[in-house]
């Protein structure tokens, strides 16, 4: 049996779902994602991920959630997506699983493909400063 997982940010119950056989935590209340470790970097690359996405994201007022992990209760800290800095996010230090706000995902998905783009054309180190 498992054990119930609440959302960081607004405390409500996660659901567990799978897409292609990855399984991921999705907030009933927000719309927020938790990611195991990897997961997120795995789902990245699967076609059809930004769909686990619903996109807006739900108001919470600040202070709701916990700020604890879901899976052990370490407190969470504020990290942004390298290269990608108006994408902030959650992470844990102790199981490295992270949450992305509604949204956030879709995004760090979609700006992946112009990063990929860039290095294509081999100008990734002189975009890099500039944003
Ligand atoms: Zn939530
Ligand atoms: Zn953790």
């Amino acid at each position: 049996m498992e054990r119930a997982m609440n959302c960081p940010k607004c405390n409500a119950q996660l659901q567990s779902f799978v897409h292609q056989g990855v399984e991921i935590e999705r907030c009933g209340g927000c719309g927020g994602l938790w990611f195991d470790v990897f997961e997120h970097e795995e789902l990245r690359e699967l076609s059809g991920s930004d769909a686990i996405d619903t996109g807006a994201p739900a108001k919470v007022p600040a202070g709701t959630g916990s700020g604890l992990c879901p899976k052990d209760q370490q407190r969470l800290f504020s990290m942004v997506v390298a290269g990608q800095p108006h994408i902030a996010y959650e992470s844990c230090g102790l199981c490295h699983g992270v949450f992305f706000d509604a949204g956030e995902f879709k995004d760090f998905r979609e700006t992946t493909f112009g990063e990929r783009l860039r290095a294509i054309f081999g100008v990734a180190r002189v975009a890099q400063g500039q944003a």
